[in-house]
């Protein structure tokens, strides 16, 4: 019965909600519960998120996640969103951190218009409120040791018990707070606690510090406090002053939800200032397989030299990414699809890679480039002739027109496009067989030549059908294989770089460490050759390969030598899983 109802209602939900903003997607539970904030008029029918990203290091694609959740839910119900740097711990932050968080949002196409923030504009006021609790009785200043609260504070099954300065005068307590403030007193010797419950079965309940004592540059307030609050205390706050409706975060903070909620119950009635009376939701976190996704293990990788950089193309970061050569379109794709949930799960890193192949299938000039080069030479083509033959740019679309491209005596084809004593279902290029080049003829294999020392193949001569020129054949013939291949003569060099993913055993954060094992193949760079046309490519230019993939001219390359990093392979193992 109950459940009959609660389907009902979620059906109904889900109308309302495609009728408020046309939408064909059905509405997820942060959606719903909003939707029904509305009907309520909670909040004077606002709504106003925020991106709160800590400035510790560069954003992945988790936090695309909770990009497009917080600043497309703002879209959807004509809210606001706004990006917030939680600053509150000056030992780890950095300025270079603000500027790149600020750059992947925009690219990801979301604007915060004038309501970019920082918990540390709200220091004063933070302040400010901690006398306030202290005043109402709700806050006290503690001298136990770290290690000390750690042991007063009980375990999972065992209370905990009072500190014995929890009982201290709200006289005393302002008084040595305001001294702690001044810098009277050494790092860690004194910290602020809300004074909740040390018997509270939720741990964070049990007098949770809100200010530690810690000497510490701050790359905005430089050396002004020496106190700083802790995020559970300056994180609802932050959010009642800019007027948060609904405080959106990861699973992890379920449990603090009762602390946010109490912050905001002890001031609300006393401060003027909040704009809203926020609350926090909590979904789940993006956990990908073959990558880790936490800034610590993520600058680890970059400080101890793994990857060349933050925005090394096989880093999960968005400015790897965005080297790499994905779209903000194919990640914005990826985050709609894999949905907004209560419960962890593990998404395989095969549904990126559907996605910018999806986005780039359509978009992207398809050319040839031959990766490991073999060199062919057309005994019966003239030795001084070029000709000029016609190529389309992307058969998915035809508006993208087509390009001429040169074919000569000399070609260069790949390497395993070819082999000596192939097994039976090899319809590539044989001894004695004819396979058709891409956009030109037939040629058949007359002969190999091989290294006298080493027997290794380093050219092979062929012959063409003049009579089988694409799209004027009139031989009849009829051939298996179809090979890409680029003139010998005109073809430029470049490097490709090949990636693999970084760690081998499928595993993601949360997992055993010890089960990801860092692959020591993630990169692989060949001397490549690949069509003229692609003289002017720039840097960020996307093209398909034929039959190598999706490739992106890398911010390396240089007017005299061009660099491409591969995308993602042609194989969509997501589209084959989904078929079974
Ligand atoms: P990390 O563990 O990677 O350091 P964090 O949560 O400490 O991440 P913050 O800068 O505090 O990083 O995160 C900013 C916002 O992004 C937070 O609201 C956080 O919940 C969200 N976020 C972080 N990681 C993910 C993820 N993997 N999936 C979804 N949202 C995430
Ligand atoms: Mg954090």
């Amino acid at each position: 019965m109950t459940s009959n109802t609660e389907e009902g209602n979620k059906k109904k939900l889900e109308e309302e909600k495609r009728e408020m903003n046309n939408n064909s997607s059905p509405a997820n539970f942060i959606e719903n519960i909003i939707i029904e904030d509305l009907k309520s008029n909670m909040n004077d029918g606002k709504v106003h998120t925020r991106f709160p990203p800590e400035p510790n290091g560069y954003l992945h694609i988790g936090h695309a996640k909770s990009i497009c959740l917080n600043f497309g839910i703002a879209q959807e119900f004509k809210g606001l969103c706004n990006l917030r740097f939680d600053d509150t711990n000056p030992s780890k932050e950095e300025v270079e951190y603000v500027e790149s968080i600020k750059e992947d949002v925009r690219w990801l196409g979301f604007d915060w218009d004038d309501r970019m923030f920082y918990a540390s504009d709200y220091f004063e006021k933070l302040y400010q409120y901690a006398l306030q609790l202290i005043k109402a009785g709700k806050a006290y200043v503690d001298d136990l040791s770290a290690e000390e609260i750690r042991e007063y504070r009980g375990t999972l099954t065992e209370p905990g018990k009072n500190s014995p300065y929890r009982d201290r005068s709200i006289e005393e307590n302002l008084d040595l707070f305001k001294r702690m403030r001044s810098g009277e007193f050494p790092d860690g010797s004194r910290v602020l606690r809300a004074k909740i419950d040390m018997a509270s079965p939720n741990m964070n309940l049990r007098d949770p510090v809100l200010y530690r004592i810690m000497r510490a540059t701050h790359h905005r307030t430089g050396d002004k406090w020496c106190i700083y609050p802790m995020y559970d205390y300056a994180h609802p706050i932050s959010d009642a002053l800019e007027g948060i409706t609904h405080s959106i975060c990861t699973l992890e903070f379920e449990d603090h939800r009762p602390l946010y909620n109490w912050i905001i119950d002890s001031l609300i009635d006393e401060v003027t200032d909040f704009k809203s009376r926020p609350q926090q939701i909590e979904f789940a976190r993006l956990n990908l397989t073959n990558t880790v996704m936490s800034k610590r293990k993520l600058r680890e990788l970059v400080e101890e030299g793994y990857v060349e950089g933050w925005d090394d193309p096989r880093m999960p970061t968005i400015s790897g990414l965005r080297r790499r050569g994905y779209t903000p379109e194919a990640i914005r794709d990826f985050c709609e699809r894999i949905g907004v949930a209560k419960s962890n799960s593990i998404v395989d890193i095969a549904l990126l890679e559907h996605c910018i192949r999806e986005d780039l299938n359509a978009k992207a000039p398809r050319v040839m480039a031959v990766l490991r080069p073999l060199k062919v030479v057309i005994e019966n083509y003239p030795e001084d002739q070029v000709e000029e033959l016609e190529a389309e740019n992307n058969p998915e679309n035809s508006s993208m027109g087509s390009r001429k491209i040169p074919f000569c005596r000399e070609i260069y084809i790949e390497q395993e496009d070819f082999m000596e004593n192939p097994p039976k279902k090899f319809f590539r290029l044989t001894p004695g067989k004819e396979v058709r080049l891409k956009h030109a003829y037939i040629i058949k294999c007359e002969r190999v030549i091989k290294d006298e020392n080493t027997g290794e193949i380093i050219e092979l001569r062929c012959t063409y059908d003049p009579q089988t020129k694409s799209g004027e054949d009139t031989s009849g013939k009829k051939v298996k294989g179809t090979l890409h291949w680029v003139s010998a003569h005109h073809a430029l060099k470049a490097e490709v770089r090949l990636y693999d993913h970084l760690f081998i055993e499928e595993s993601s954060e949360g997992e055993s460490e010890t089960k990801m094992v860092l692959n020591p193949n993630s990169l692989e760079k060949l001397t490549s050759f690949v069509e003229p046309s692609l003289k002017n490519a720039s840097i960020g230019n996307s093209y398909q390969f034929l039959r190598n993939g999706y490739f992106c001219v890398d911010p390396d390359s240089t007017d005299n030598k061009l660099v491409f990093n591969r995308i993602v392979g042609l194989r969509d193992t997501w589209a084959k899983i989904k078929k079974g």
